[in-house]
């Protein structure tokens, strides 16, 4: 590489999920060739979004104001929750339009292996929620692999001491499958299948 610069670019690309390589040198040979105005909206809209967007003080999720807009519709059913490990899950869900409940979003999954434990998880905020909110059925919606399936477990044992109904999506997601590379139809699917946890 001649330039130490076109470098750098190229490794901070490289760094972002799901860009190779390849796709990261593409991007910087784009941005390199791109005007300087077009390049001044591009880095000014990155600053702005990080420095607007922040978490929801209820459920997590990603929002502009202290509360999100799920959270603060007052048309949404408020004795269902579902329980999601990622933002990004709530904008699946929504596609379907089955869910007119509220979220919880947990921001990861179980994981000792890698350093995440129960406590680096949005757990203790929604055993606040379902002790103080008309909650009477919490959906499981959290994406089946190893890690999932810890997660759900722990939850539903600690979930079920306020002796409310707890259920997870069911047939349609995949062992291993992943909320956010479904189809609607299979997530609409999995939320109507749910089925309770004993
Ligand atoms: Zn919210």
């Amino acid at each position: 590489m001649t330039s130490l610069a076109l470098e750098k670019l190229i490794n901070e690309f490289n760094k972002l999920p799901g860009i190779g390589k390849k796709s990261a040198t593409r991007i910087a040979f784009h941005l390199i060739n791109s005007s300087m105005e077009e390049i001044k909206t591009l880095t000014s809209v990155i600053t702005e979004a990080k420095a607007h967007i922040k978490h929801c003080s209820i459920c997590s999720n990603l929002t502009e104001q202290d509360i999100c807009n799920i959270c603060s519709d007052l048309s949404r059913r408020t004795d269902i929750l579902c329980i999601v490990e990622d933002c990004r899950d709530i904008i699946s869900l929504e596609k379907t339009a089955t869910f007119r409940g509220k979220y919880h979003v947990l921001n990861g999954k179980i994981a000792p292996l890698k350093g995440i434990t129960p406590d680096k998880l949005n757990i203790e905020s929604l055993l606040i929620r379902i002790a103080s909110e008309p909650i009477t059925e919490v959906i499981i919606a959290i994406n089946p692999d190893l890690e999932g399936e810890t997660t759900t477990l722990y939850l539903n044992k600690l979930i079920k001491n306020f002796n409310i109904k707890v259920t997870r999506i069911a047939s349609g997601l995949p062992m291993g499958g992943n909320l956010e590379y479904a189809d609607t139809a299979t997530i609409s699917q999995s939320l109507n299948g749910r089925h309770e946890i004993y």
